[in-house]
């Protein structure tokens, strides 16, 4: 069975890019933008929008055109994830999860995986995400302790999977497990399938959020579920850890594009409200102590946008970009936060009201800085590469 890295990206012309991005924003205005605060406020999975997402091919938005997806270049993919999460960052989770999990089949599966599971997550017929994290091990992902034991033509699998994205709505996840508990080192006992649900792979429970809400993020519990060995991604044991990190840089380009959506939407929204809102006989946005904060929002959004377009573009060029995406992936999610908190403030006390979308963005914006490498880490990942690259 032979293993690929590779994906056909093609090439959008501006014409085609500026009309799928203008239906991307007729569908936000007329479909999503009415329904987002009673979703976010209900947590409500948004069934409805889930079925024009996947009429539009969202789910199959980088997987290759050869396998029933659309095929886009990472800076095509950034500019729609941008749109959405500039209105609704939650609905974005629905697909970028399951595109990580296609772009692990894409780049490490078999022919046979590729023919099998890729037209099925390009037209959502399956959905789902990626399942690295569990209660003692985020960061540290070689923590992990879910172990699959080879039986026959199975494996057999056991542990705790938290926080996954599309844990309850989906079909199936990429499953990172231990098929060496012994490996020295650690990442060489770690493989990675796709898991689809069954006896033996349950929901644990439904987690409760600060934000991030009607997307579900869950347990999920594994006892003596039983996989075919032929679901084992690329074949062979103790690639895992290599399959399911080596799409972060996508993953974190992903990350960085919500960041920018959330930052521009925050933006949006203080612009309008600064023009509306009257004190001492002016406009707010005629204050000076506005200004700053609107002149400060303006730059980093557009910093932000400009960083993750120039990851995309080196990610698109098949270059090594783990240093692009990172300092994208930190600069767009803080100023996600930071950008947010100004609009508050910009918003007032009504800035607390549920009634109001700046306080959503708030909430979603803090959930930028943890996904796909917490900031921390990013920094760590930055200086190093940025070392490597500059011996004395
Ligand atoms: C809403 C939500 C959705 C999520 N979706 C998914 C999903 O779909 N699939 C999935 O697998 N996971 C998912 N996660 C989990 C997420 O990836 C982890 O929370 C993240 O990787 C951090 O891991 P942790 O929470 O265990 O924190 P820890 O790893 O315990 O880190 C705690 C703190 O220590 C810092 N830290 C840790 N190690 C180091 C180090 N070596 N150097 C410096 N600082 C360090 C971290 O930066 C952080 O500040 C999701 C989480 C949330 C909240």
């Amino acid at each position: 069975m032979n293993a690929t890295t590779t994906r056909a990206v093609r090439t959008v012309d501006p014409d085609e890019e500026r009309a799928l991005l203008e239906g991307i924003d007729r569908w936000i205005e007329r479909e999503v933008r009415p329904v987002v605060m009673h979703h976010d406020h209900e947590d409500l999975w948004p069934a409805e929008l889930v079925e024009q997402m996947k009429e539009m091919g969202l789910f199959g938005a980088t997987i290759s055109q050869e396998y029933g997806g659309l095929g886009l270049p990472a800076s095509t993919y950034a500019k729609i994830v941008m749109r959405i999460s500039a209105c609704w960052m939650a609905l974005s989770g629905i697909f970028n999860s399951h595109l990580m999990m296609a772009a692990a089949v894409e780049r490490f599966g078999t022919e046979a995986q590729k023919s099998l599971w890729l037209p099925k997550f390009a037209s959502g017929e399956m959905r789902g995400g990626l399942g690295l994290t569990e209660p003692n091990a985020g960061t540290d992902l070689q923590a992990i302790r879910t172990t699959a034991v080879r039986d026959g033509d199975h494996y057999v699998i056991n542990g705790t999977k938290t926080w996954i994205t599309n844990g309850i709505q989906g079909h199936c996840i990429a499953l990172l497990v231990k098929t060496d508990t012994h490996a020295d080192p650690r990442y060489k006992g770690m493989s990675l399938f796709i898991a689809p649900k069954g006896p033996g792979f349950t929901v644990g429970k439904k987690l409760k959020k600060l934000g991030y809400n009607a997307i579900d993020s869950a347990e999920l519990v594994f006892d003596n579920y039983r996989i075919p060995a032929d679901h084992l991604i690329g074949g062979e044991e103790g690639q895992g850890f290599f399959h399911a990190t080596g799409g972060l840089e996508l993953g974190r380009i992903n990350v960085a594009a919500r960041g920018v959506g959330l930052a521009e939407g925050a933006l949006a929204l203080a612009t309008s409200y600064a023009q509306l809102r009257e004190t001492m006989g002016k406009p707010i946005c005629q204050h000076q102590a506005i200004q700053l904060k609107l002149g400060e929002m303006v730059t980093r959004a557009r910093a932000a946008r400009l960083l993750t377009l120039d990851a995309a573009a080196s990610y698109d060029a098949g270059q090594r970009c783990d240093m692009e995406a990172g300092i994208a992936k930190y600069f767009a999610s803080e100023a996600a936060v930071r950008n947010s908190e100004e609009a508050m403030r910009v918003h007032g006390g009504y800035a607390y009201s549920k009634e109001y979308d700046i306080e959503r963005c708030y909430r979603d914006s803090l959930l930028m800085c943890i996904g796909e490498g917490t900031n921390e880490m990013q920094r760590i990942i930055v200086a190093k590469e940025w070392v490597r690259r500059n011996p004395v």
